[in-house]
């Protein structure tokens, strides 16, 4: 007797993708993006490549509206009140209020949700070995262990440095969409490629 394979928890109902099909309404290409209702549904295809998509991956984008930059501002009068230096304390904390978030389920062929999948798993036991690791070569550091089991300070720096390429290995395989704008009723996204943006229409003023 064989057992069906596992359910894949991430994956959309078969009958659900195909019923998305090929309708792209709410949405259209504009140049390298994609712009879209924000209660859009994207349709059963790759945002990636346009292949049949095996699976939705939701993911939060966000974006700042650029004139928040301004909380900066207050930094320039240093000069003649020292305690505006406190505005670089203040102003990341406003713009992270400030920036907006919207939730897209992102469609995926096999092969692209297998990455997403990979940097997630990487994410996970890249945590799982850092932190103690990290753990250990800080207490070697701080002298906080005996001698004997310390870690040679090269290789505690070596450990640290080790967050570096795991970052970047982690936010390359992840990379798939970010917002270029949210508004109330409309996201821009890039990172659509662009056999799946030829699919869409115009922008509406573009339609004749
Ligand atoms: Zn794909």
């Amino acid at each position: 007797m064989s057992l069906p394979p596992p359910a894949n928890p991430y994956a959309a109902p078969a009958a659900d993708l195909e019923a998305a099909g090929d309708d792209a309404g709410g949405m259209w290409r504009d140049g390298k993006d994609l712009v879209m209702a924000r209660e859009a549904r994207l349709p059963g295809r790759c945002v990636r490549c346009n292949g049949a998509a095996r699976a939705r991956h939701a993911v939060t984008l966000s974006w700042l509206p650029p004139a928040w930059y301004a909380a900066y501002l207050p930094v320039l009068l240093v000069a003649v009140e020292p305690g505006a230096i406190i505005a670089l304390v203040v102003a990341p904390m406003v713009l992270a209020l400030a920036r907006r978030r919207a939730q897209v389920e992102l469609a995926l062929c096999a092969r692209h949700h297998r990455r997403v999948e990979l940097a997630a798993r990487l994410h996970r036991w890249g945590l799982a070995l850092l932190v103690p690791l990290f753990v250990y070569a800080f207490a070697s550091i701080g002298e906080g262990i005996p001698h004997a089991w310390r870690l040679a300070p090269p290789w505690a720096m070596a450990s640290f440095a080790l967050a570096i390429p795991w970052g970047i290995a982690i936010g390359l395989l992840r990379r798939l969409a970010s917002a270029r704008r949210i508004d109330a009723a409309a996201l821009r996204i890039r990172g659509c490629g662009e056999a799946f943006l030829a699919s869409l229409p115009p922008p509406p003023a573009h339609r004749g």
